[in-house]
């Protein structure tokens, strides 16, 4: 687990300042984002959108958002709009240069034609299997196809068969001739073209033969201009073949370089893991704030400029290692700091009646916002006899360290008074605590010079006649272990605890019709979110972003103390 040592030096960056000094592309930075829209994107894909995007907007420099849609039976218009609404949400824009591989198949089909003229891809008749077979392994060199030779005209004649859709699906395929000798598996006669009776989401039943990614990808790349085709480690081994399908076919060629991809602790990243989850039902969709996709961050709270602010902290590196989420949380703690309204909201009740407060009365106490950022402003807070404190907050019988409530001792109640415990109300047959009963000295509320006396303890609360109910949804790590992917079956892992609703919870009256999307800290509580799908003006739902505690921040110490 990579903690410590943050830096966000990016060896891309150096690549291309030296193509710009040797004028390698004219002095031009041009990259894309390419998604496959077969699901939604998580924060994986944001280290990549951030990559791609911020690289040609510190380099004057341009991005496309284009969509690799060649496998029709996996993809879906659903996922196209998701994608672009995620994007845009994370702070970029494509200006208009929105692609889809599907856009170029015509060309991609000329192009094949011109490799089986040059006698540079053929037809082959093995079956998927077969191919699989006749491969080899990294110790053994593959065997040549029995179809390899096939003549120019007879490839030419096949091919335009399997595209008029005269073939069942797997019955042809066709491949590149390269090596069957090769070191590389990948340039032993990859396929690059099959054929698949399916209906494509933007093409219809327009083509019945799809081309591979490894054909697909530097064509596309090359037809739009990219000059730094940006991708995951894991294509480090295809780069030969890219160089070679974009050499063989003598068109313009970008080059290809690969960083590694953003593993996070205590989650998995991969789409058809996240797709399990959401149609297994053991989250309520892909956007469940426990998920980490980019709609499921955003509808727990978390702000673009947080996540911006990690992918840039995380640096771009050439080998793989797993991100502590805790950097993640400790992103958007920085981020809400000084932006959230810190305001009061108590989770699980435990009811105050302060006895010599006059019954009736009322008090509207000023309080700030934020003391970090006077800007934010204030609001008024009733005080009344009848209050609300967090059930945690009070321990009849407390140890040595704790300051907050107990009976005869003090706290301050926040923006308001000193008050005492006098006498606890239990339930009769359970023995439960269910009341304390206090006095206030009027003499101490909060702002008054001078200040009477300190207490140690400072509390939140709620007036009981004007809090607000609402439900809080608490959130921890959707799995108990750092690596699930390390785990036989990842979903073995899944954290039976990561969400925990409180349904009778009381926040602050100025609280009340607060937006969907809206952003809080909860004092002593951590940061929340109102819910923007469940929540409304009148049943308030708030999702809790991050607790306070920031376990990334204190690691950091714990690492600077050792130094
Ligand atoms: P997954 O493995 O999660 O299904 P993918 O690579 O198949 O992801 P694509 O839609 O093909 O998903 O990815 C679009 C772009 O995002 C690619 O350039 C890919 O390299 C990049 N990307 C995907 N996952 C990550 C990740 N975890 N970290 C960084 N970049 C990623
Ligand atoms: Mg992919």
């Amino acid at each position: 687990m990579s903690t410590g040592s943050l830096q966000s030096s990016n060896f891309i960056q150096n690549i291309i300042n030296e193509d710009m000094k040797t004028n390698k592309y004219g002095g031009r930075v041009h990259t894309r984002f390419p998604p496959e829209p077969n699901g939604y994107l998580h924060i994986g894909h944001a280290k990549s959108i951030c990559l791609n995007f911020g690289l040609a907007a510190k380099n004057g420099g341009l991005c496309n958002l284009r969509f690799d849609d060649t496998n029709p039976a996996k993809e879906d218009e659903e996922y196209v709009e998701s994608i672009k609404e995620d994007v845009k949400w994370l702070g970029f824009d494509w200006d208009g240069r929105l692609f889809y591989a599907s856009d170029y198949f015509e060309k991609m089909y000329q192009y094949a034609v011109q490799l089986i003229k040059a006698g540079k891809a053929y037809v082959c008749d093995l079956s998927a299997e077969e191919i699989r077979e006749y491969r080899g392994t990294l110790t053994e060199p593959g065997r040549e196809s029995p179809y390899r030779n096939r003549s120019v005209e007879e490839n030419l004649e096949l091919f335009e068969r399997m595209k008029a859709g005269e073939f069942p699906d797997g019955s042809r395929v066709l491949r590149a001739k390269i090596d069957m000798a090769s070191g590389n598996l990948n340039m032993r006669d990859p396929v690059l073209y099959r054929i698949m009776h399916a209906t494509h989401h933007r093409t219809g039943d327009k083509w019945c033969i799809y081309p591979m990614y490894d054909f697909a990808h530097p064509i596309s790349d090359s037809i739009e201009g990219i000059t730094h085709s940006i991708c995951t480690l894991e294509f480090e081994d295809h780069r030969p073949l890219y160089d070679w399908v974009l050499d063989a076919l003598g068109i313009y060629h970008p080059q290809q370089i690969e960083f590694a991809r953003l593993n996070l602790s205590y989650t998995v990243m991969s789409k058809r893991k996240l797709r399990e989850l959401v149609e297994q039902g053991y989250v309520s969709g892909w956007d469940d704030p426990r998920m980490p996709t980019i709609c499921g961050l955003r509808r727990r709270g978390y702000t673009p400029e947080a996540i911006r602010r990690f992918c840039d902290l995380i640096g771009v590196a050439k080998s793989n290692s797993i991100v502590d989420i805790a950097l993640l949380e400790h992103c958007i703690r920085e981020d809400l700091n000084l932006k959230a309204p810190r305001v009061m909201a108590v989770l699980r009740p435990l009811r105050v009646v302060i006895e010599n407060y006059p019954e009736g009365q009322v008090e509207e106490l000023d309080a700030v916002y934020n003391q970090e950022n006077p800007a934010l402003g204030s609001r008024k807070v009733p005080f009344s006899r009848e209050l609300y404190i967090e059930q945690d907050d009070f321990l009849e019988n407390p140890p040595g360290k704790f300051f907050r409530l107990a009976p005869g001792r003090e706290v301050r109640l926040k923006h308001a008074y000193i008050i005492k415990c006098e006498r606890v109300i239990k339930d009769e047959r359970t023995g439960r605590v269910i009341e304390l009963r206090c006095t206030y000295d009027p003499a101490t509320r909060s702002g008054s010079s001078p200040e009477v006396r300190k207490v140690k303890g400072t509390l939140h609360w709620v007036s009981a006649a004007h809090a607000v109910r609402a439900e809080v949804r608490l959130y921890d790590h959707l799995f108990t272990k750092e690596n699930p992917d390390e785990e036989e079956d990842f979903k073995a892992c899944l954290n039976p605890h990561s969400l925990e609703r409180l349904t009778s919870c009381l926040v602050e009256p100025s609280l009340a019709g607060a937006a969907p999307g809206s952003r809080y800290q909860f004092l002593r509580h951590g940061y929340f979110c109102t819910d923007p799908v469940d929540s409304t003006g009148e049943a308030l739902v708030f999702n809790r972003i991050v607790p306070l505690k920031d376990t990334w921040a204190k690691i950091q110490k714990a690492e600077q103390g050792k130094k």
